[in-house]
């Protein structure tokens, strides 16, 4: 007879530990991860002939974390059946998950399901922002973690939330100028009344504020202009981005006239924050609700992980943005709750397993809800976003096809994409779903929107190569 077997999906800080729990339990686990090695967005590994070099003073202590995250996984990683550079595209249910790699594909079983496969980053599109040279400034992240390569020599940067800090601050130590970096507010400011009313939340955090005092001691040294409550107008160019044109804002997100800098440069990063990929934990059935600040479209979720689909658990950033700390420790619970389900169909069996793990959770849960309101966007952002600007790049949907498929009555989110193709595109809708929800109004960010299979980009020589499949059913 097999054994009771956990499918873990994403090979970052949750999943590696929901993995490394699940093992040690005493169940078969398979962890399938898209990326060669593990480690997720924020221990982004290059391959091992990269790997190495000096490690800078404001750097130290995510390297501190990432060392302890893989000393824990590693006692376990032996007994894990870990398959890297594979996506799990489909989820019919857990007896017929479909994973691929660049060759074959194969419909595997599981007892319980974890998708633990974090977020990605959010842009609010600005004239000019298809041009060649404007990126995400995660990508620029993951090219020098993952590929020691620095996308730019001159980075201009804008967006929302400490992310745009700390990419800066990491081009600027790779060799980088960084002409400005332009925030919608400081991402201190909403931190403070929260971290002041609630001292436990300061207390947990101190780590996380004192790495980003480091990081902006970097942009200071540098002599970075860091601009608050400023919008990013527009990128413009001779086919390719050559300057970031910002404004003062008035609070709502508009621009104040008469206020507009340009900056040069060759490389313009945007982040406006995150959307969880919940896509197949939603294709699974799974429940879902709005929070805007935490990543859009997020599972219900109990606090073991537990979906409103027996079996499913969710765990770190995919079930809301708190951060690689918080993932790390929720993985261990979520990966407890699994075990206790596929090996006797009781989540909470084996809890007292986790309760380190938990109490830690909470202390950064709570840190990072005071944290979380830096990620709210002023509520008339959505207009810059002129009508001729693309919003689906993908299928080249411009602003004012959408207001004209929302005037004629397609206000909901699926509506909207069947009616204009916005979303539809072989990213599957990751970088505009939540602009296209935001121009639809409440309908458009109440409906989730439905996840089709093929959520991952498959080669269809991948797709006609099944390997044995372990499935029941048809
Ligand atoms: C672009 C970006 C940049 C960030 N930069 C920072 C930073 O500088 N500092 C900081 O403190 N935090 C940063 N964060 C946040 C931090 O990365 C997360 O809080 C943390 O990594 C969450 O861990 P996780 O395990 O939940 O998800 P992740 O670390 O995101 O891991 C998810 C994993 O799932 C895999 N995956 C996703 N979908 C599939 C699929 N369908 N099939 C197979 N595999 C899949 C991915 O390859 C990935 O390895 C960043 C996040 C993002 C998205």
């Amino acid at each position: 007879m097999s054994r009771a077997r956990v499918v873990v999906v994403g090979a970052g800080p949750a999943g590696m530990m929901a993995a490394a729990q699940a093992a040690r339990l005493g169940c078969e686990v398979v962890l399938v991860d898209e990326a060669l090695r593990p480690g997720g967005q924020i221990h982004r590994q290059p391959p091992p002939s990269l790997a190495g070099g000096a490690v800078s003073a404001a750097a130290r202590p995510e390297a501190e974390r990432k060392r302890r995250l893989f000393d824990r996984f590693a006692r376990y990683s032996g007994s894990i059946d870990h398959r890297p550079g594979t996506s799990v595209t489909a989820v019919y249910g857990l007896d017929r998950i479909l994973i691929a790699d660049e060759t074959s594909s194969q419909l595997i079983r599981a007892d319980a399901l974890v998708v633990a496969t974090g977020l990605h980053e959010r842009v609010v599109p600005v004239p000019g922002w298809t041009l060649p040279g404007v990126v995400t400034a995660g990508a620029l992240q993951a090219l020098l973690k993952g590929g020691r390569v620095r996308a730019g020599d001159r980075i201009a940067f804008a967006g929302a939330g400490p992310l745009p800090l700390v990419a800066a601050a990491q081009m600027v130590e790779a060799g980088a100028t960084v002409p400005v970096v332009a925030l919608l507010r400081p991402p201190w400011s909403p931190l403070w009344p929260g971290l002041l009313r609630d001292p436990a939340a300061l207390w947990a955090g101190r780590g996380v504020l004192s790495e980003g005092w480091r990081w902006l001691s970097v942009l200071r040294r540098a002599g970075v202009p860091v601009l608050t409550r400023h919008v990013a107008l527009s990128v413009s160019g001779d086919g390719a981005a050559e300057r970031l044109v910002i404004a003062r804002h008035d609070g709502h997100g508009r621009p104040v006239p008469g206020t507009e800098q340009r900056f040069a440069a060759d490389t313009v990063a945007f982040n406006h924050g995150f959307t969880a990929n919940s896509d197949l934990a939603r294709m699974a059935g799974a429940e879902t609700r709005f929070d805007p600040r935490r990543g859009g479209w997020l599972p219900v979720r109990d606090s073991d992980g537990a979906t409103s689909v027996p079996g499913l658990f969710v765990a770190g950033d995919a079930g809301g943005l708190a951060g690689g700390l918080a993932a790390a420790c929720d993985g261990a619970v979520v990966g407890a709750a699994a075990a206790g389900w596929a090996l006797h169909r009781d989540a909470g069996r084996f809890a007292a397993q986790a309760a380190t793990d938990r109490a830690e959770r909470a202390r950064h849960w709570t840190f990072q809800a005071a944290l979380a309101p830096s990620w709210e966007l002023p509520p008339d952002i959505h207009a810059l976003v002129t009508p001729a600007t693309v919003v689906c790049r993908c299928e080249g949907v411009t602003r004012a096809r959408i207001d004209r498929a929302i005037a004629d009555g397609h206000d909901g989110l699926n509506g909207l994409k069947r009616n204009t193709r916005a979303g539809m595109g072989s990213c599957g809708g990751r970088s505009c779903l939540r602009t296209l929800a935001a121009l639809a109004g409440p309908r458009g960010e109440g409906e989730a929107v439905n996840a089709r299979p093929g959520i991952r980009p498959v080669a269809l020589a991948a797709l006609a190569n099944r390997v044995s499949d372990e499935s029941v059913g048809s």
